[in-house]
């Protein structure tokens, strides 16, 4: 039984005082719970300290929403795994849709970032997905197994605890579209399966793989009732404290 994640990305959003208000609110919502998954907000850089002192482990984690592939030195405006940590972090989330389009990151530099991370004891959360052409020209399956099979394999030391996948179809990112549960079904069971060819039946068994794109409180339950759907990474949503609530609450529900 795999547990469940729910993690909010913040992305350019929430400086420190009202991400500490967002995090605060969510631990508060949770307190005397004992959640059957794990709950974990990323934070922009410069909130995470803010954040770090309401939350930082059970019931919510702290995480950043990128990393630097290198330790220290003369990386201006760099941040890396081991900083991260020292603030507060215990996990990463790496190659977002955002950054591979935005700022063109590559393979090459996932798989240094998670090999960074891993080396900082931090978990990392390595998103793929197909956009919105690939899936219309009947791609959508072999993109997300490229993504997998050029990254996965090259990570030094992945385990199940220490990479945790997120499928985020870039047409459902922000738009309102949300994917069904039968595709995010089929999509994850596409992952899996690729992860079992890729790293072995035993690692794939235990992977958490969550679904973003538009999740919500209204449709959460419904997609975390898949059997290869391990929870959510949640944009938009995660911004507000009763919607984050909601999703944690579905999950605690279905899962
Ligand atoms: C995301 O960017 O990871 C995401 C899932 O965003 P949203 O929930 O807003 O679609």
């Amino acid at each position: 039984m795999r547990r469940y994640m729910v993690a909010g990305n913040w992305k350019l959003n929430m400086g420190p005082s009202a991400g500490v208000e967002l995090a605060a609110g969510i631990q508060n919502g949770l307190a005397g719970c004992t959640l059957k998954g794990d709950a974990l907000v990323c934070p922009p850089y410069v909130t995470i300290p803010a954040v770090a002192a309401v939350a930082q482990g059970q019931p919510v984690y702290l995480g950043a929403q990128n990393c630097s592939d290198q330790d220290q030195g003369a990386y201006t405006g760099q941040v890396s795994a081991g900083l991260l940590k020292e603030a507060g972090c215990s996990h990463v989330l790496v190659a977002h849709s955002e950054r591979r389009q935005y700022q063109k990151e590559t393979d090459d530099l996932f798989v240094a970032k998670i090999d960074r991370v891993h080396a900082a004891g931090l978990v990392a959360v390595f998103c793929f997905g197909e956009l919105l052409e690939e899936r219309q020209a009947g791609n959508a399956e072999d993109v997300v197994k490229a993504q997998l099979a050029g990254v996965l394999p090259r990570v030094a030391s992945a385990t199940p605890e220490n990479l945790i996948l997120a499928y985020e179809p870039v047409w459902a990112i922000g738009t309102g579209e949300t994917a069904t549960p039968e595709i995010a079904q089929h999509m994850h069971k596409v992952s899996r399966d690729a992860v079992t060819g890729l790293l072995g039946p035993d690692f794939a068994d235990a992977a958490r793989i969550l679904y973003g794109g538009s999740c919500k409180p209204s449709n959460a339950a419904e997609l975390f009732s898949q059997p290869d759907v391990d929870g959510g990474l949640i944009g938009g949503a995660s911004l507000k404290i009763e919607d984050f609530l909601g999703i944690i609450e579905a999950a605690e529900k279905v899962m």
